[in-house]
């Protein structure tokens, strides 16, 4: 299926949870098309004069649950395909953590490190000026993704309001403090598969300490390895773009943090003695008993698969795991924490911080740890049940469980014409 698009592979997902409920085939067919796609060209000034011009998406895949909801990630591989795929993630996490949101997703096709801050000022200005008629706090909600950040957001923020002409902070999530962001936003996505290890281990069967080794060193990487380390497990290793590193002793979090805060590859931290350097290719197949892969989709595919001797896979990143390395490490009795369960901690918290910006009444960050570990545990809880219930894997049983809330939802909304909003 090697020519297939991203989003085959992840309709792969909704097919076979369908076998698992009695749900009626329109509605399987609604999912299975994103509901409309903007691709627009956004052309801004570049410090020295020039002119250039960058390919730009905003998807809005389905909103019978609620307005869309879902970051825009700065990729310069971003495509059509890619955009659409992470909004049909989006649908479906919102729905497994039973969000009153349906799933979007925005992109636009830049290497963002090659930009000046001003430059990359005018380009989040820009997204918004092309897309402030389709996004709005009832209608469409963007947030951070890869390569996007709190700053990007309070840029996106301002834009909006100048565009409507006032202040509407629950147009966006992520935002910095000072324009109405929320406290605990920073490391919620890497805190929320925190508190879903956590919950799970004695049923995983989990030791302590645990062996962790963390793909991708960015917002979630960086945080679940400071969470993990706090807890007293060991990162024995972590990887970013330029390599791995690893020690069987363990890394010092607080090092890799620092280098990679002034720009520097976590590889540049391997000067001590017991440290090995690898390429970031390997950082699959290290021997440790939790794998987060914290970077981007497809890591985990059918030729690397194999390799892969963690007992439990945690996808902080979306898409980590393709469908052909699903099956063979289910095969090799690995147990692997979707990403629609696992890193939906992320768009929790930006829905405590849409909810706060419309009450103008704002949370300490003890009240968001607090519901955000609420929400985890009962609904990974009942994905587990789901699981043991029906013999599936919890990514199936994720699918499963929400599925049921957006086919009751299309069922209630009426099933003779779709296109309603
Ligand atoms: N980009 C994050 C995700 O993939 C967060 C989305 C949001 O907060 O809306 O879940």
């Amino acid at each position: 299926m090697a020519e297939d698009s991203l989003l085959d592979h992840a309709l792969v997902r909704l097919d076979e949870a369908t076998a698992h409920l009695n749900i009626d085939p329109d509605v399987i067919e609604k999912l299975k098309f994103p509901r409309e796609t903007t691709k627009v060209r956004l052309m801004i000034r570049m410090d020295d004069g020039s002119r250039k011009s960058f390919l730009a998406w905003r998807c809005r895949y389905d909103d019978t649950r609620g307005p869309t909801k879902g970051g825009i990630r700065f990729h310069p591989d971003s495509t059509d395909d890619e955009v659409e795929t992470l909004a049909f993630w989006m649908t479906f996490k919102c729905a497994v953590m039973n969000l009153p949101y349906g799933g979007g997703k925005g992109a636009v096709q830049v290497d963002p490190r090659k930009l000046s801050k001003a430059e990359l000022e005018r380009l989040s200005r820009a997204y918004i000026q092309a897309f402030a008629r389709i996004i709005g706090p009832d209608r469409d909600i963007p947030a951070p993704d890869v390569y996007t950040n709190s700053m990007i957001m309070g840029w996106m923020a301002d834009e909006y309001a100048q565009i409507v002409g006032h202040a509407e902070p629950a147009v966006i999530t992520g935002k910095p403090i000072a324009l109405g962001g929320s406290l605990g936003r920073g490391d919620a996505t890497a805190r929320g598969g925190y508190y879903l290890v956590r919950h799970l281990a004695e049923d995983l069967g989990l030791g302590n300490p645990m062996r962790v080794a963390v793909q991708g060193f960015g917002n979630a990487g960086q945080h679940i390895a400071q969470l993990l380390a706090a807890d007293g497990h060991k990162i024995v290793a972590v990887s970013d773009s330029e390599g791995a590193v690893r020690a069987d002793a363990g890394l010092r979090v607080d090092l890799l943090m620092e280098a990679k805060a002034n720009g520097r590859s976590v590889i540049s931290t391997a000067g001590q003695a017991g440290h090995e350097i690898l390429p970031a290719s390997e950082l699959v197949g290290v021997d440790c008993d939790l794998l987060v892969p914290a970077a981007l989709e497809n890591m985990i595919h059918e030729r690397n698969a194999h390799s892969v001797k963690a007992k439990l896979v945690l996808e902080l990143a979306n898409g980590p795991v393709t469908p052909e390395a699903d099956k063979i490490l289910a095969a090799n009795d690995v147990v692997i924490l979707p990403d629609i369960l696992a890193n939906a901690g992320g768009v929790t918290v930006s829905y405590f911080e849409w909810v706060q910006n419309r009450q103008g009444f704002y949370w300490t960050v003890r009240e968001i740890h607090e519901r955000l570990q609420a929400i985890m545990e009962a609904e990974g809880r009942a994905i587990w049940n789901i699981s043991k219930e029906k013999g599936i894997t919890m990514r199936t049983a994720a699918y499963v469980h929400a599925l049921g809330r957006l086919a009751d939802a299309i069922e209630a909304h009426g099933t003779q014409s779709f296109f309603t909003s």
